[in-house]
């Protein structure tokens, strides 16, 4: 049986399935059948049990993963802290006069909460609360929080949370194979960093039975196959092996100069959200940053981040990159990206061809020349090599405007002493409408080069929505001639003009494609780190 689900984390395993489910405790219906009293000194008891098992897991975390990682597990051991939890607890135990069944209510309130909001990065925290939940129950019951797994498990879950999915032993997990989850939930950041492959939104039906049975996940074509044949399970291995091999192959290829056998030299970057990924760049071997998606920075908070703490972020990063290129994009939030405290209003019924990136920055001069101020500031610190790039551009109005902000910026900076003199600052506009592509001509005149965002180019040239459902995945055709015309449009309009072009949509990771781009005039290529090495390979290989 063949199961579909979405990528998260890229990779082929063969393992046994193990269940793990967020009502593992569903044995525990009411406090009697708990042994011992179940009254509120009870339920404190539990929490500080728990609040201890999320310390050390923090710390593990910490030592053994990331930072990132880490604070995810101390967001949960806040919200145990939280005074008001506690209050909800009390509150409910005096109704219920049953501890299983306050805590049940309070945390069914505080899911239904999260489930309301507006900010999908938070609505995607729910996992994370029903984690603590289960904590409780599970401290109050005083059971143990290890969980034994064998080894190659393939967990397969409804949405399990980072500090479930970080207090497993690692070395024994295979995969991920969430039921539900989005692309922003943690276990998805998680399991990446993790490299270990993962699928969410995954339609695989059944319960206990499913245990140890063995599937194949192939989130490289976004799959799961449960009971596989033994020749499935054989061919799986030996494309395994292959992939080892081409990985081993590729990391001779460190330090390797990026050009055709013809001689033709390659930007090979990477594509980032944070600082961790700067390291994870920069270890893989990236030649630059080529898309730095700082909207990420803005995403699952109450306000926007500070100046000081923009320009601390932009400058870690660049340093982290050792002065290699870091082109930073300016806040592309909207559509799929929500950040609440924007009050961005109504979006309709069509939010990716709404109000965001730029158009908000055009008309929020405070957020625009926030960011662009901490980028100035960043890119006049010595070693780092800094350049700017505005997405979602339709019109050559949008980038005189922002080249404006652009030009006031520096010279607050200047006046206030800031900053002594003009850092050197490449901007560029990202392509990713149809109408950028058209009039690239004209937009070459204004910058000095283009990043072609793909995955926007191609939702809007084809009209199918990126997140829209699975019936669509027959027309979204990222090969459409359509949109070769426009790449073509767009590499030759910069090479006429004198200026540089690129991608940094997924479509640039696409191995079979590199020598048109190349052919076509692009001179750029911004990927995941992963990819940096295996398409280094490729672009050494052809003319
Ligand atoms: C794109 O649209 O191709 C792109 C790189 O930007 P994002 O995926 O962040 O919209
Ligand atoms: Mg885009």
């Amino acid at each position: 049986m063949e199961v579909f689900g979405q990528q998260v984390s890229p990779g082929v395993v063969v393992g046994q399935i193990h269940l793990l489910d967020n009502s593992a405790d569903d044995e525990l219906q009411s406090s009697s059948d708990l042994n011992g009293a179940a009254d509120l000194d009870a339920y404190y008891r539990a929490k500080e049990r728990a609040v201890d098992a999320l310390d050390k897991l923090y710390h593990k975390t910490l030592q053994e993963v990331g930072e990132e990682e880490a604070s995810i597990v101390d967001a949960q051991r806040m919200m145990l802290l939280d005074e008001d939890v506690d209050d909800a607890v009390r509150r409910a135990f005096e109704k219920e006069q049953d501890l299983v069944k306050a805590i049940e209510c309070t945390f069914k309130d505080i899911v239904t909460q999260f489930e309301a909001l507006e900010d999908e990065y938070l609505r995607a925290r729910t996992a994370d609360v029903l984690d603590i939940k289960v904590r409780l129950l599970r401290a109050l019951n005083s059971t143990s929080f290890e969980i034994e797994l064998p080894s190659n498990s393939i967990i397969v879950s409804d949405d399990i949370s980072p500090s479930q999915a970080l207090s497993l032993d690692r070395r024994q997990i295979a995969a991920f194979v969430m039921r539900k989850g989005s692309s922003t939930s943690h276990i998805a950041i998680l399991a990446n960093s993790l490299r270990i492959p993962a699928l969410i939104n995954t339609p695989i039906g059944g319960g206990q039975e499913l245990i140890g049975r063995t599937a194949i996940v192939d989130s490289l074509s976004s799959r799961v196959i449960l009971d596989p044949s033994v020749k499935a399970v054989e061919e799986t291995k030996s494309h395994i092996f292959e992939l080892e091999k081409v990985r081993a192959q590729v990391e001779n290829l460190r330090g390797k100069v990026t050009e055709t056998r013809s001689g033709k030299r390659i930007k090979l970057y990477a594509n980032i959200c944070s600082v961790d990924d700067a390291y994870t760049a920069a270890e893989a071997d990236a030649e630059g940053v080529g898309l730095f998606r700082t909207e990420f920075m803005f995403i699952g908070r109450s306000g926007p981040p500070s100046l000081y703490e923009q320009f601390d972020v932009y400058r870690t990063v660049a340093k982290a990159m050792c002065g290699r290129q870091v082109i930073i994009r300016t806040l592309d939030i909207g559509a799929d990206k929500v950040a609440a405290y924007l009050k961005l209003g109504d979006e309709g019924n069509n939010p990716a061809l709404g109000y965001r990136a730029i158009r908000i920055l055009l008309d929020d001069e405070k957020l625009f020349k926030t960011q662009l101020k901490a980028i100035y500031m960043a890119a006049a610190e010595p070693g780092c090599n800094i350049a700017i790039m505005f997405p979602m551009i339709a019109s050559t109005w949008e980038v005189k405007k922002a080249l404006g902000f652009c030009a006031e910026v520096q010279e607050e900076l200047l006046s206030s002493k800031t900053i002594q003199k003009k850092p050197e600052v490449p901007v560029g506009v990202m392509v990713e409408t149809p109408a950028a592509a058209l009039i690239a001509e004209d937009l070459a005149k204004l910058v000095s080069f283009f990043s072609v965002g793909t995955n926007d180019l191609t939702q809007y040239t084809l009209a199918i929505d990126r997140q829209g459902s699975r019936k669509l995945d027959k027309y979204f055709d990222p090969q459409h001639p359509a949109l070769f015309e426009l790449l073509k449009m767009t590499a030759s309009a910069a090479t006429r003009n004198g200026i540089w072009a690129g991608i940094c949509g997924e479509l640039a990771a696409d191995l079979s494609l590199v020598q048109n781009f190349i052919d076509w005039g692009f001179t750029e290529l911004s990927v995941s780190p992963r990819t940096v090495l295996p398409l280094r390979q490729r672009i050494l290989e052809i003319e």
